[in-house]
This record gives structure tokens, C-alpha cells and sequence, in this order.
């Protein structure tokens, strides 16, 4: 066993759509030591020119770079920039963190070696942003009108994609407390109820999404309302992995690897010391392994963190959620309620 390491060159000319931008223009511009600093170095003929950094995948070959929610809503129009280039594009630099996925030769990693989602970051020395690559810069046009009025397809893939994985985590929680024959217990029912709980509370949230579709402006459907949504998932998450380490016990840690069920000398004491409560060692080895690629592995942690922050600061998010969120009706009620005395019981009565 080892790791071999090649050099490989990314290719980044197959794969590319022809765009006819028509924010093209012949401006040339400098910026004078704005704070932050947007990201457009200069502005020339041929190009915008990019200086800064950023999280993204390298596996690739071209680097979508959209426009942040968070720029989208600074009012500021040197924010406004999305576009997509060659991974190879010069001048980019991209530094991967440590894989998750790398398999030691023994114990199961079900999730992390097949799924690792490689983050890297991407370091942009003055790359050149040729104009045909450029979907928006300093104005969002109708592309952020249509955000603004919900046309948002890409976010429902986000929502299927958490809803599966409660699914997964309620179900992986439930089959072992039914292995180890703790199911029946109370306070381990009530765990997995919780979870549940989420679970469903998430499915009843995607179809009162679904339920919110209506025809927008320039007959596109759009999807119904779904703030709120991924800050919710970025609190909850936490919950569930603790939940699933709770009802799980210490399994999570000590399970014999795939080598260790084939070895003769020791399968014996497996089968009779590890096995569960009616399922045989395989069966609860393999799934405790799954949980603990849910819960304790180095890719179940990276995708606990992911769950948090992907989407922004969650009190950011909380923040930008209060302020955008219309109480003008229920407040309108309570001043008028207030405006005069409260009604109150007869005194001694
Ligand atoms: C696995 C992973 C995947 C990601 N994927 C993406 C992606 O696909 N696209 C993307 O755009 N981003 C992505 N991100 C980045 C994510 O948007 C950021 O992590 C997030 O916005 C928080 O920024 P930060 O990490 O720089 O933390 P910081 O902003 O440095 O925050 C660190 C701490 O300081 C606090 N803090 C920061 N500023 C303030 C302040 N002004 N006042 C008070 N407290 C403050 C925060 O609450 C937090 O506790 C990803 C992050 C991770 C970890």
C-alpha cells in the first residue's frame, strides 16, 4: 500500500459556452484603494482583470465564479461580478486542503472515498477575464431582478440534497438502535424522534416551497419562498450528527475493518463478542461504519462544517433575514392594540 502522486495538467479549453455579454463595453477604469476591495483590478478593452481570493473545487476544468449574495446586497455596483473561466486560466493559483478520502488499507470509508468534495482555494494574480466569459459586471440587469422575484431552481437542488441527507442520518440512527436492540428504550426512541421531527419538518417546508410556485415576471415559473431555510439546516445539522453519536454509543469507534472480519484467527470472537442484537457482525460492522463516516470520520466533519458555513455566516444570514422579513401586518395590530388602555378582568373579581 502507498499513494502515488502524478503531475497532471488541467485542461480547460473543452468545455466552454459562447457567450455575447451584452454588459461588453470599451471603459478602461482604475479603482482607487476602495475597502474591501471589489474584485475587478482594472477594466480594459479586451478584459477585466481579477485580483483576489476565493474557496472553490479544482475538479474542474472550468471555474464558475457567480455572483455573491452577499455583494449582490452591498448597493454597490463595483460588487457586481460574475463570470467563468479555464481552470487553467494563467495566473490562477488553486491550494487543495488535505483529501478526506485517502483509504488506509483496512476500515471502510462509505461516504468520504467515494464523495469527497475537494475544497480548494483559488488565488487570483491578476487573471485576465476575457469578455466573452463575463455574465455580469457592475450591473446585475435582469439577472438579479429574476433572483430577487424567486427564480430560484439552482437552491431547490440544495433542498433535495439536505432532505436526503435526513433522511439518511434518521435512518442510519434508527437501524442501529434496532442492531444493538436499543430502539425500545424511551429516551433512545425519543432521539431518533427528533431527528424525525427535522426530517419532516423539511419536507413539509420543500412543499410549502413547491406549494409558493407561482408564474413571475416574463411567464417563468418561480419557486415559492425558501428563506429561512438553509439557516435552519446550518443549526440543525449539528443536532442530528450529536443525536446520532448519542443514540449510537461507543460502536462508533470500535468496529473490526474489513480485514479483520476476513481474518480467520480472529472472526470467531467477532461473530460472537460483536455481533447485535439479531444481526450478525458483518451487518452492524458495516453500518456502524456508515455512521461513523456520518459522525466521526474526517469527511463526516468536513461535512458537518461545510453544513454551517457553506452558505455564509449563519447569523449573517439571520441578520439579513430579519431585516428583509415583512412584519408590517402583525406590527401594524400590535400598536394598534396598544394605542389605547388593555382590556383587564373586574377588579376583586
Ligand atoms: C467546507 C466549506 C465550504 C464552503 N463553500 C463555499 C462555497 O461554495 N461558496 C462560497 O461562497 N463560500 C463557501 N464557503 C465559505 C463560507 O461562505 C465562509 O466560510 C463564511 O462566509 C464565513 O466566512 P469565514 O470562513 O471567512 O469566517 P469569518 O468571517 O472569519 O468568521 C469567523 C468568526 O468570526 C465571526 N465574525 C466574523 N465577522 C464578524 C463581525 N463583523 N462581527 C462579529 N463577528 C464576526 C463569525 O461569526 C465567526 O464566528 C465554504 C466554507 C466551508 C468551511
Amino acid at each position: 500500500m502507498g499513494i502515488s502522486k502524478a503531475n497532471l495538467a488541467p485542461l480547460g479549453t473543452t468545455l466552454s459556452t459562447w457567450m455575447e455579454p451584452p454588459w461588453a463595453s470599451t471603459n478602461c477604469l482604475a479603482m482607487v484603494s476602495p475597502s474591501p476591495t471589489p474584485p475587478v483590478a482594472r477594466e480594459r478593452d479586451a478584459s477585466a482583470l481579477k485580483n483576489r481570493s476565493k474557496t472553490r473545487s479544482k475538479s474542474s476544468e472550468e471555474i464558475p465564479v457567480p455572483l455573491s449574495a452577499t455583494f449582490a446586497n452591498r448597493a454597490d455596483p463595483r460588487f457586481i461580478l460574475a463570470f467563468s473561466i479555464p481552470t487553467n486560466s494563467k495566473g490562477m493559483k488553486i491550494l487543495c486542503r488535505e483529501p478526506v478520502s485517502v483509504w488506509n488499507g483496512s476500515y471502510s470509508h462509505p461516504l468520504g472515498v467515494p464523495y469527497d468534495e475537494q475544497d480548494s482555494m483559488l488565488f487570483f494574480d491578476n487573471v485576465l477575464v476575457p469578455w466573452d466569459r463575463v455574465f455580469m459586471l457592475y450591473e446585475s440587469g435582469p439577472l438579479l431582478r429574476d433572483f430577487a422575484a424567486g427564480i430560484n431552481f439552482t437552491e431547490w437542488a440544495n433542498l433535495c440534497r439536505i432532505h436526503e441527507r435526513m433522511k439518511l442520518m434518521t435512518a442510519v440512527a434508527t437501524m442501529i438502535a434496532e442492531a444493538i436492540g436499543v430502539l425500545e428504550y424511551r429516551e433512545v426512541a425519543a432521539k431518533v424522534g427528533e431527528m424525525t421531527m427535522y426530517t419532516q419538518m423539511w419536507h413539509h417546508a420543500m412543499e410549502g416551497v413547491e406549494h409558493g410556485a407561482h408564474m413571475g415576471e416574463g411567464g417563468v415559473m418561480a419557486l415559492g419562498s425558501m428563506a429561512g431555510m438553509n439557516i435552519y439546516f446550518a443549526q440543525t445539522s449539528a443536532r442530528m450528527v450529536q443525536l446520532l453519536r448519542e443514540v449510537s454509543g461507543s460502536g462508533l469507534i470500535m468496529q473490526p475493518s474489513e480485514n479483520d472480519l476476513a481474518n480467520p484467527e480472529l472472526r470467531p470472537y467477532l461473530d460472537r463478542y460483536m455481533r447485535g442484537k439479531s444481526v450478525d457482525a458483518e451487518y452492524k460492522s458495516r453500518l456502524y461504519r456508515l455512521a461513523h463516516d456520518l459522525a466521526v470520520s474526517s469527511s463526516g466533519m468536513r461535512q458537518e462544517v461545510y453544513e454551517y458555513w457553506h452558505g455564509g455566516d449563519p447569523n449573517r444570514n439571520r441578520i439579513n433575514l430579519l431585516r428583509g422579513y415583512d412584519q408590517s401586518d402583525i406590527r401594524a395590530r400590535i400598536e394598534e392594540l396598544v394605542s389605547r388602555p388593555l382590556p383587564h378582568g373586574e377588579s376583586g373579581v
